[in-house]
């Protein structure tokens, strides 16, 4: 049986919108991680994933039946600047499935090789970076964010040249599509809008099919990929992910995460955090994640315009400028909404209402403001808000050097979960229990510690040694758990490995 039961809609619909290209021959392909779990949603035979066979198709030594490795255009916005052609410079789509719960799926490898687009690049990736991309994906996905997952990694027996060689690797990547702003950037920047409006029509039917005959469809699905975004920044505002290089061409209209490069969590809770080395103006900084969406968005917009109004028809034009315009304002009010929805259940309040909004989000703000001031892990703060709610205050009052602001604050809180208790008289889940309870089950014991998936990736890379890697990946597949053996992985790293931490593109 093959591999994969690949229908590959992408290369059949939308011609003119990649390259067909192989994968690059590695020389000594051999499996380092594969995604059981993932594999069986895809619908992949488990004993198939074992042999050789398997790791040369994960390494693209062989392109499996069915698969059309495709390079994929597309443009973007990096740190603000345009560059109209990047692509995929060292990835391809090799096609998609369509998984067990009837959605269709991506199967992409990267690092496989230079293709058309990969301009001074050498189509390459290293080990480390891959699996870094596993242990994020599989945190992120265990925390209920959507994210593209890594389905395999195979270190590729090829050295790869960074500022030192490094052992080479090449991800399988699994994605609801690999459809990003920077698509429909590149096809309207070459004013190519005959396949611009094929690449939306194809958006639509892939993701939004509810959308398909809307009168204003454009614009339907900008706002659907704007209800995305917002729902999706506000997750990783609410675990403390910063993605670290929010290009329009690492955006996705899907909603999922994509990229994982120079990404990190916060630890101390800090908006102004940045980790990546190649950020110096802290464009992409842990609090400007929504603002960066919303721009993003508007850059997506554009493209939109020339589809719905033509060059010289100054009225339609300014109809559909005030449309565009109407999605992109209201930006900041879903995120707004979606961010206060997480936060409430972060803070184990389950009856809210609109009258309630401004005093809930003043309860939150000011929360966070005394993690900021206090520089308190992020994470464990809001574990052990989860405790003082079942009646223990004290492992929480432990991360203070201040108590009394947080006494202060402890009371207006417990006055709101008294009246959320009173609204519920009938919800037998009410009381401080159950609070605790639904706690521990949105705020996570363990996220990927900066410093554990240093320390991971540097024992495969440095000594061959999978062990501290696979500990980690269990780890943060299980965040909410309590169990002892979760304990080292839920600590903060010293602050002073923080403050001179630094992530790279990964390139
Ligand atoms: P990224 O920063 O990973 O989102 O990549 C931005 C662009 O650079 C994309 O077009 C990538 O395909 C391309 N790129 C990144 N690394 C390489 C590489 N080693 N070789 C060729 N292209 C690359
Ligand atoms: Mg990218």
């Amino acid at each position: 049986m093959p591999l994969f039961a690949f229908d590959n809609t992408y290369a059949r619909e939308l011609p003119g919108a990649y390259v067909a290209w192989p994968p690059a021959a590695t020389p000594a392909p051999k499996l380092l991680f594969v995604n059981r779990i993932l594999a069986a949603e895809l619908g992949i035979d488990a004993a198939a994933l074992d042999g050789p066979e398997a790791a040369a198709v994960f390494a693209g030594n062989t392109v499996p039946p069915g698969a059309e490795p495709i390079a994929q255009a597309y443009a973007g916005h990096q740190f603000g600047g345009f560059s109209p052609q990047l692509g995929d410079g060292r990835a391809l789509l090799l096609g998609e499935v369509v998984d067990r719960h009837g959605r269709r799926r991506d199967v992409a490898l990267k690092g496989s090789g230079r293709t058309p687009f990969s301009r001074g690049g050498d189509g390459k990736a290293a080990v480390g970076p891959m699996l870094r991309e596993v242990i994020i994906g599989e945190a992120m996905h265990a925390l209920g964010i959507p994210t593209t997952r890594a389905l395999a990694v195979v270190a590729t027996g090829e050295a790869v040249v960074r500022e030192r060689p490094l052992p080479g690797a090449v991800l399988t990547r699994v994605a609801a599509s690999h459809l990003r702003v920077g698509t429909f950037q590149f096809f309207a920047a070459q004013g190519d809008l005959e396949t611009l409006r094929r690449v939306v029509d194809y958006a639509i039917a892939r993701h939004d099919p509810a959308l398909a005959q809307a009168p204003q469809r454009h614009f339907a699905l900008l706002r659907a990929v704007a209800e995305r975004q917002a729902a999706l920044v506000a997750q990783w505002m609410n675990v403390g992910f910063i993605h670290g290089v929010m290009n329009t061409d690492n955006m996705t209209i899907s909603g999922e995460t994509i990229d994982y490069g120079p990404c990190a969590f916060v630890e101390a809770y800090d908006p102004a955090a940045v980790f990546s080395s190649i950020d110096h103006g802290g464009r992409y900084a842990f609090g400007n994640q929504p603002q960066i969406a919303r721009w993003n968005l508007a850059r997506l917009a554009e493209t939109l315009l020339p589809l719905v109004a033509a060059p010289d028809d100054e009225a339609a034009i300014r109809d559909a400028v005030a449309r565009a315009t109407e999605v992109i304002d209201a930006f900041p009010g879903l995120y707004r909404a979606a961010l206060l929805a997480g936060q409430r259940t972060k803070l184990g309040l389950h009856h809210a209402s609109r009258e309630l909004d401004a005093a809930d989000a003043a309860l939150v703000d000011d929360w966070l403001a005394l993690l900021q001031r206090g520089r308190v892990d992020f994470t464990l703060a809001w574990r052990r808000l989860a405790d003082a709610a079942a009646g223990d205050d004290a492992p929480l009052r432990a991360l203070f050097g201040d108590v009394d602001p947080l006494v202060a604050w402890l009371a207006r809180w417990r006055a709101r979960c008294d009246a959320d208790d009173a609204a519920a008289t009938h919800d037998p889940a009410a009381g401080p229990l159950a609070r605790a309870e639904r706690m521990r089950s949105v705020n996570p014991l363990v996220i990927p510690r900066n410093h554990r998936v240093e320390q991971a990736l540097a024992a495969v890379s440095d000594d061959g040694d999978l062990g501290p890697f696979e500990r980690l990946l269990g780890a943060v597949r299980r965040p909410f758990d309590d169990e002892a053996a979760q304990a080292p992985y839920a600590e903060p790293a010293p602050a002073a490995v923080t403050a001179a931490y630094k992530t790279y593109c990964g390139t």
